[in-house]
């Protein structure tokens, strides 16, 4: 770094330099001092493709950047719009605890040891949930963070351990009110940092159509290619593998697939659980090609039947199965074809999640949204006899194939808290010592509630044109969820555990290089 001192004059008209905003003038430099010196850098500021690690173990220089300049700035403006528009609305800012109980939101929870309570554990919150309802049943009706989230799951392009959500939650919602709120936000948002309009009021889809056309609770509306069922049409059918399978969906991709196209999507449709990926190819004379073919009646054949230069790619198994796989290869095909417009914003609320999934592996059910969300009216009475049927009063906010929030009307009754904490295989005893405070304030005169949570890294990820969402966060941790520029997490030693009553395993013992 260099301080100059001189007097500005205008140059010479042959030496203007119209591509630069100082190109007019020069500078005569009376006195140069060296304010500080710099070693060669680990990479130049305009190299592109530089190694991700890299660039976050010298962040101070990777945030230099002109992107990174441009995210971290477009992030505090749309966080500081989001503020206004929530205080205009009347929500109160409330910080709720770091260090406190486990609140249930499908991830693993962050520990955290104490010195003063030996053998105990705070856990770092996967959301404020449980807290803002505690915050409403204490009559603060209108309440909102931009809140801090700590979720130990695996780190992807699109998912990291640390998040921020703009976490809020009203009395008496009325769920026309809340989606209105995040519509007249989010444009705003849109409005004044991009100057794009988010179309408004955003459309709704309910969760059971969204997974059979678009085979995805978060469907990219940006394309079409819907799938299609054929599951009445193939009852019967002389394909043991259609007639087999309790549903048959089909993708028509306009695109006459070579076999070695066929092999990839068949290997990408199976890492995502298909046992194969049948298909029939449409040649420019229109006839089918396809070595299951020759099974199918004139009638499936007239239900497939295609342009010429089409391609129909089938799912046959378990509905769920179908709907991943196909949902999968469709946005893979749609992106690779091109099939997306680029140029728009095409937000979608999802509505009638169900209540509940059922866990293959842990046979049980697990909450579908979290263990608070209330079932509709209509589903209460069936809540313990068909659970799987239940609807809840969740809804998600999904801008271009991006689940960008989740939310629903609470459970604020504790008799329903009760039985569908049982539901979850959730004991009386445990309910007591996870969930007794809950419990006891909803059986003290609870209003009913709601709310939703929008997160900040995802929306700025969307907003910003960007791939990866740790280009949005100052300082993110890498993709093995370690930070290479503090060396975080670090080992600590063995007085620091002992004051905390703690010996670690020999087997984890940190190995060099971590
Ligand atoms: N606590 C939920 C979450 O973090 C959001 C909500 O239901 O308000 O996904």
């Amino acid at each position: 770094m260099l301080r100059a001192t001189g007097e500005v004059t205008a140059r010479s008209p042959e030496n203007v330099n119209p591509n630069i905003p100082t190109g007019e003038v020069e500078l005569q430099v009376d006195e140069l001092e060296v304010i500080s010196t710099s070693p060669p850098l680990p990479f130049q500021l305009d190299e592109e493709n530089v190694d991700e690690t890299l660039r976050i173990r010298y962040r101070w220089l990777d945030l230099r950047r002109d992107k990174l300049q441009r995210n971290i700035r477009l992030r505090a403006k749309a966080v500081s719009i989001i503020r206004r528009e929530m205080e205009g609305a009347g929500f109160v800012d409330i910080e709720t605890p770091i260090m406190w109980k486990p609140t249930p939101e499908g991830a693993r929870d962050f520990l955290v040891p104490t010195r003063l309570q030996k053998g105990r554990f705070f856990a770092l919150p996967q959301s404020p949930q449980i807290a803002k309802q505690l915050l409403v049943i204490a009559g603060f009706e209108r309440y909102y963070q931009i809140a801090r989230c700590f979720r130990d799951e695996d780190v992807r392009a699109d998912r990291v351990q640390e998040l921020t959500q703009l976490d809020l939650e009203m009395a008496f919602p009325d769920r026309e009110y809340i989606f209105g709120l995040i519509e007249r936000t989010f444009s705003a948002v849109w409005r004044e940092t991009i100057g794009e309009e988010l179309p408004t009021p955003f459309p709704r889809m309910a969760y059971s159509e969204a997974m059979l056309r678009y085979g995805s609770d978060k469907p990219d509306l940006r394309f079409g290619l819907e799938i299609e069922d054929a599951t009445e049409v193939t009852r019967g059918s002389e394909f043991k593998v259609f007639a087999d399978a309790p549903a048959v969906r089909f993708l028509r991709v306009p695109q006459e697939f070579s076999r070695a196209d066929l092999e990839k999507l068949e290997a990408f449709a199976k890492e995502w659980g298909a046992k194969g990926l049948a298909y029939i190819v449409y040649g420019e004379d229109g006839e089918p090609r396809s070595p299951i073919a020759k099974f199918l009646s004139q009638d499936e054949l007239a239900a497939f039947r295609s342009e010429p230069g089409t391609t129909v790619l089938f799912g046959a198994d378990r509905p769920d199965l179908v709907a991943r796989v196909l949902g999968q290869v469709r946005l893979r095909v749609g992106g690779e074809l091109g099939m997306v417009d680029e140029s728009v914003w095409l937000p979608l609320w999802v509505v009638d999640f169900p209540m509940f999934d059922w866990d293959e592996d842990e046979q049980r059910w697990s909450a579908n949204h979290h263990p608070f969300t209330a079932p509709t009216p209509d589903s209460e009475p069936m809540l313990e006899k068909d659970p799987g049927r239940a609807i809840a009063q969740a809804y998600d906010f999904v801008l271009n194939g991006n689940e960008l929030g989740s939310g629903s009307i609470r459970i604020h009754r504790p008799e329903i808290q009760q039985r569908v904490f049982g539901i979850l295989g959730i004991t009386p005893e445990e309910q007591r010592s996870r969930f007794g405070f809950l419990l006891d304030a909803l059986a003290m005169g609870a209003p009913p509630h709601g709310g939703i949570a929008p997160g900040i890294d995802r929306t700025m990820m969307v907003l910003a044109g960007e791939p990866n969402l740790r280009d949005v966060i100052a300082f993110p941790k890498n993709q093995a969820g370690v930070d290479p520029m503090s060396g975080a997490p670090s080992e600590v030693t063995a007085d620091q555990l002992d004051e905390l009553g703690m010996q670690l395993k020999p087997e984890t013992k940190p190995t060099a290089g971590d």
